[in-house]
């Protein structure tokens, strides 16, 4: 078959079926085993030890390399854990520039370990050409995307980015977790690594805490390998086995949840009960261009800031009764979360400001349910306004 067969539907569907050699399960069994025999004093065999290999684990990990179209990829405990390792590549001199607006958490992570010394921080803003040339100023190691941003949905150029990278030997990085490989793959746009929350769209029923990182990179790949042994941040095989099983369905998922955020997106800019709209399928949406050539589809994420005080925000939540108010998002479920109070709590005041995280601004995770009950709730509460 040629390069791009099979297709990555069929891919992620076929990803380790039939591989049972043992009683030729059609589903791939699930080994809990923490430990292996060896034949013999001095021999090898590939799986020996769980922390260093497991085969459940290593089934996923393929999985997500095909999808990201990578050359291997490490399986962690969660989206931060994903982040850990990945900055265990630094040296205490190494700079490392992340956008100003990027996931709360990673924000707060970097922010704490560079004050400790682990690594050199610079937040910038990569949305403009001015801001990517102001960010190059000094020569980083690493280039962190996250773009989509969260929660206002902006874009960064991930091919211009990583060609200035390329230029001065960074290593690109960029965080998958909004859209999934399925609407993006930044290894083809010319990133060394991507990484997930599989807490979010790859395992999408919410049911477990997970993260990958995948690169492209041989040498990047060995380094990342050493270091998730070596710190154990590795994923659980039971968390392996639901997120391979839960990206069987992902394509299918991601389509549906999307076709329903394009409608809700449409619905919410024409609503008089409703200030901005931040969608990057929208034309008005000011990085729409690179969104549309970057990314397969605008993704099920969208993010809408609501007119008047904060009682509209509060009465609004209380009167929608599908979007549940939790945090996270990528499961089949719709959810909304109100970042301010949220997720985005320990970014601080200041640099919630900055990132364009209002007090009125409420994000949506919308899911696959039918369009028309999701609408429906959506103009429930915001009719409850007044
Ligand atoms: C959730 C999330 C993370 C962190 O992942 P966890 O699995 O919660 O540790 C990182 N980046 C983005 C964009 C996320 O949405």
């Amino acid at each position: 078959m040629s390069k791009d067969k099979p297709r990555r539907r069929t891919k992620v569907v076929q990803a380790g079926i039939g591989a049972d050699p043992a009683h030729h399960a059609v589903i791939p069994p699930l080994y809990f085993s923490s430990t292996y025999e060896i034949p013999g004093i001095g021999e090898h065999l590939p799986y020996e030890y769980s922390r260093t290999r497991n085969p459940s684990r290593d089934m996923l990990a393929e999985a997500v390399t095909k999808l990201e179209e990578g050359l291997g990829a490490c399986v962690v405990s969660s989206g931060m854990a994903a982040l850990t390792l990945i900055v265990h590549l630094l040296d205490p001199e190494d700079l490392l520039i992340a956008p100003f607006d990027c996931y709360g958490r990673s924000y707060r992570m970097l922010k704490e370990l560079a004050n400790k010394g682990h690594f050199r921080l610079k937040f910038v803003d990569q949305y403009s050409p001015e801001g990517i040339e102001e960010a190059f100023t000094e020569e980083p190691k690493i280039v962190l995307i996250e773009s989509p941003s969260n929660p206002v949905m902006r874009i960064a150029d991930i091919k211009a980015i990583a060609a200035k990278a390329k230029a001065v030997g960074a290593i690109t990085v960029a965080d998958n977790t909004f859209l999934s490989p399925i609407l993006q793959q930044p290894l083809n746009l010319g990133a060394d690594i991507v990484y997930h929350s599989t807490t979010k769209f790859l395992n999408g029923h919410s049911d477990i805490v997970g993260g990958c990182v995948v690169t492209n990179n041989e040498d990047i790949l060995t380094d990342l390998e050493f270091w998730n042994n070596s710190l154990g941040l590795i994923g659980a095989p039971f968390d392996s086995y639901m997120t391979l099983r839960g990206m069987r369905t992902l394509e299918l998922r991601v389509h549906r949840a999307q076709e329903n955020a394009e409608k809700i997106a449409e619905m919410l800019a024409e609503h008089d009960a409703v200030d901005k709209v931040y969608y990057p399928g929208l034309k008005d949406h000011p990085n729409h261009e690179i969104a549309a050539a970057q990314q397969e589809g605008f993704g099920a994420m969208l993010s809408f800031t609501i007119k008047g005080n904060f009682e509209n925000v509060k009465t609004f939540a209380k009167n929608v009764e599908i979007f549940r108010l939790a945090q996270s998002l990528g499961g089949t479920e719709s959810l909304m979360n109100h970042p301010a109070t949220m997720t985005h709590v320990s970014m601080g005041a200041e640099a919630r400001e900055k990132a364009g995280v209002s007090d009125q601004l409420l994000r949506l995770s919308v899911g696959v349910e039918h369009i028309d009950d999701l609408l429906d709730d959506l103009r429930q509460g915001l009719e409850a306004i007044g």
